[in-house]
């Protein structure tokens, strides 16, 4: 089923728009996710999707139907939430088709289609156990199976694996995916978390302040970030920042704080439309930045910044480092010969990423 969102908007009383003029289309058996910061307007704008708040004004259709005033209970609807709320009385498999009770589907049924959601989540071995004798990602594993047991048209997902330590929310990010694409259900996800959505998702939604920021799949966001807050949510460590001014036409950009020019790229720099004087933000992940050969600066345009810190991170490390007083953040092989306190110069290696300072749009 496909879910389209045209000019969707909530505003709670007295206060601002919680969402403000949100556009989305998910695609038959495709996995969407709304990522932003707590207080974006995600969970809102997913509760709009599920009928449990009233839209203030746009629309939301489930193929050609209008669900604005469909009931939530009749929108055909699973949902799995961060805390799994499974009966505490019940067993696996009583707490899995419990959602049939209420269709009055007939027992013996309800139990078949039950044991069948179980064997999707691999949680046939313990259907008689109750929630208290199960882990944390288990209890979610039977959550998922009870929003699946309906057979739902539409699978929505709020923070389904942030109460679960890092190495299960790994392995269920997986099978969550793997469960969603073998059975090719409309997935709507809500996440903080950048990694986790680029990981799981077909499309991300990035949000801001009740505010669309980018719509695309994880490559487009990742390497073609509409602005300056998506370029900076997606990617950890997140991508650096250096302020820059532009002094005259031309390739060189001045470093804000630093005696250092760095030049960019001709074909930037005349695609990118930049005017005398303009003050920029240039973008560079950690690793498309190198020391420069014998940290003096070779025959390239160099920095000159100083280590703040070192992090080891197991195959290489993580240079924290200080230009003027701007902080940067560079990978360097183990073997490099670098310390706390040292001056060293780096090479911005690819330029990618270039947004006016003022509006923070990317210019390219
Ligand atoms: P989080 O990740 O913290 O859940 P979120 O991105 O899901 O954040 P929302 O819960 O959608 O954000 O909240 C968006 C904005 O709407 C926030 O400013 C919040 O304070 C406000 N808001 C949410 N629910 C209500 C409500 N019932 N009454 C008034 N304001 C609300």
């Amino acid at each position: 089923m496909r879910v389209q969102i045209e000019h969707l908007y909530k505003s709670f009383e007295e206060s601002k728009a919680a969402v403000h003029d949100f556009n989305l289309r998910a695609e038959d058996g495709e996995f969407v996710t709304m990522l932003g910061p707590s207080g974006c307007g995600k969970s809102t704008t997913m509760l709009m999707i599920a009928g449990i708040h009233e839209v203030s004004k746009g629309s939301i259709y489930f193929d050609d139907d209008l669900m604005n005033y469909v009931h939530p209970k009749d929108r055909n609807i699973g949902m799995v939430f961060q805390n799994p709320a499974l009966y505490p009385n019940m067993n696996v498999l009583q707490n899995i088709s419990f959602p049939l009770r209420n269709l009055k589907v007939p027992k013996k049924e309800a139990e078949q289609r039950a044991k069948d959601a179980a064997e999707i989540v691999q949680m046939s071995d313990f259907l008689k156990r109750k929630p208290r004798q199960l882990s944390g990602g288990q209890q979610q594993r039977v959550a998922l199976a009870r929003a699946l047991v309906k057979r739902p048209r539409l699978l929505l997902l709020d923070e389904p694996l942030s109460s679960l330590d890092a190495r299960l929310r790994m392995s269920l990010r997986e099978e969550i995916r793997r469960i969603q694409k073998s059975l090719g259900i409309t997935t709507i996800m809500v996440t903080h978390d950048q990694e986790e959505a680029m990981s799981m998702s077909d499309r991300i939604a990035v949000m801001n302040n009740g505010v669309l920021q980018q719509f695309g799949t994880p490559d487009e966001l990742y390497n073609n970030p509409v602005n300056w807050f998506v370029a900076q949510f997606l990617g950890m460590p997140a991508m650096n920042r250096l302020e820059c001014h532009w002094e005259r036409p031309g390739c060189s950009i001045h470093v804000a704080g630093t005696p250092d020019v760095l030049t960019l790229p001709a074909e930037l720099a005349v695609s990118g439309n930049i005017v005398a004087n303009q003050r920029l933000l240039l973008g560079f992940r950690p690793h498309q930045a190198k020391l420069a050969s014998n940290g003096k600066g070779g025959a390239k345009p160099s920095l000159g910044a100083k280590i703040s810190m070192i992090e080891f991170t197991g195959r290489e490390k993580l240079l924290h480092l200080v230009a003027g007083e701007q902080e940067i953040k560079m990978y360097a092989d183990l073997s490099d010969a670098v310390s706390e306190g040292d001056e060293v110069r780096l090479e911005v290696a690819h330029f990618r990423y270039l947004f006016d300072a003022e509006s923070e749009q990317n210019l390219m």
